[in-house]
């Protein structure tokens, strides 16, 4: 009997998300036993014409990583949606848009001069030459994909049937969703392949986590010594578990904590959440208070959350591509996309 058919693309994104496949280890063995690798052009030498060639629907499972930032990748995207009965949205950047979507606060024009101009210090370019889309050289017409002016999450760009959430995706998940999918099982579509649980639900610190937490200001994990036990919020630490999806290591108990950090909100928004960044404020507004004050004047949770450095940065870290806000509004943004 022929093998299910399997594909792996990689978008805009560091590459972690294609190294989690590697961190199945041994499992992979057992993985590559069972599928039929047609397209990973990250591990293998496939070309785009070899998907182009494929029939509908001829791709059973295709995994794509890393959010939409360039018309090669949107075009890719397209092409492997129509060769592919499953589509999985693998990874923080490609379900909602990741580090790579927190460019959206800037634009083309303001990246470009940040890369190639005389705001980048270690370039040298006074005639502010920018990659061209198109380039006549002798030898004939040279292209380059052209680089949109908003990051977007895979969903935004074609339909998507599962997402496994995740900066990169823990292993474990990884091979549970194929492991699912091989056995002929299909999840509602739309599922996230991940618990449904908060962080703060599973994590080791939870106990420790008081109902009201009294707050002067937020600090930054440099400028304290933290306790290795107590909740991070009491300590002062803007820690997204509240509203993070659990999932992250095995037993859910957090990545990131257990070495001590807080959760990033790498693993995306419970269901409840519609949008991360004001879920997370709204929790924290909720939760800070003043010692003996029954009630805290809005002008002092102002105050407070004044202490947060890169507000924005922090609290839509991974979101902001599929955020209410989704890109910073300029001129330039309003009639293009
Ligand atoms: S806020 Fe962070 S440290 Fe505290 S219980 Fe939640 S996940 Fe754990
Ligand atoms: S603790 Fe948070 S940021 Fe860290 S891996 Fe888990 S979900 Fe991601």
């Amino acid at each position: 009997m022929a093998k299910p058919k399997v594909g792996f693309y990689w978008c805009a994104s560091c590459g972690g998300c294609e190294e989690a496949i590697v961190d199945l280890h041994e499992d992979l063995l057992v993985v590559a036993e069972k599928i039929d690798i047609v397209f990973w052009p990250c591990a293998m030498d496939f070309k785009y014409q070899d998907v182009r060639d494929m029939s509908e629907n001829e791709i059973d499972i295709t995994f794509i990583n890393g959010a939409i930032r360039t018309e090669e990748q949107e075009e890719m995207a397209n092409l492997l949606r129509e060769k592919s009965k499953i589509l999985i949205s693998f990874g923080a950047c490609s379900q909602i848009g990741g580090i790579p979507g927190l460019a959206n606060f800037h634009d083309r024009d303001s990246i470009f001069q940040s890369s190639y101009g005389s705001t980048c210090p270690s370039v040298d370019n006074p005639d502010f030459i920018v990659p061209q889309t198109k380039t006549d050289v002798p030898e004939g017409e040279l292209t380059l994909p052209a680089f949109h002016n908003t990051v977007k999450s895979t969903d935004q760009v074609v339909e998507v049937d599962y997402y496994l959430p995740g900066c990169s995706p823990a292993p474990y998940l990884t091979l549970n969703a194929i492991n699912t999918l091989l056995a002929g099982k299909r999840p509602e579509k739309g599922t996230v392949l991940a618990p449904v649980k908060a962080l703060c639900d599973t994590c080791d610190r939870k106990d420790s986590k008081p109902d009201k937490i009294m707050l002067k200001d937020i600090k930054r994990v440099s400028e304290v010594e933290l306790d290795p036990e107590e909740c991070l919020l009491a300590q002062g630490i803007i820690c997204m578990g509240p509203i993070t999806r659990s999932g992250c290591t095995q037993g859910g108990e957090g990545r990131c904590i257990k070495a001590n950090m807080p959760c990033r909100g790498c693993y995306g928004p419970i269901p409840e959440v519609q949008d991360v960044g004001a879920s997370m404020i709204s929790a924290i507004a909720s939760i800070i208070g003043i010692e003996g004050e029954e009630n805290m004047s809005d002008e002092h949770v102002e105050k407070i959350m004044d202490t947060v450095v890169d507000p924005a940065g922090t609290f839509y870290r991974f979101s902001l591509a599929t955020s209410y806000l989704r890109r910073k509004l300029n001129d330039y943004a309003k009639d293009n996309n």
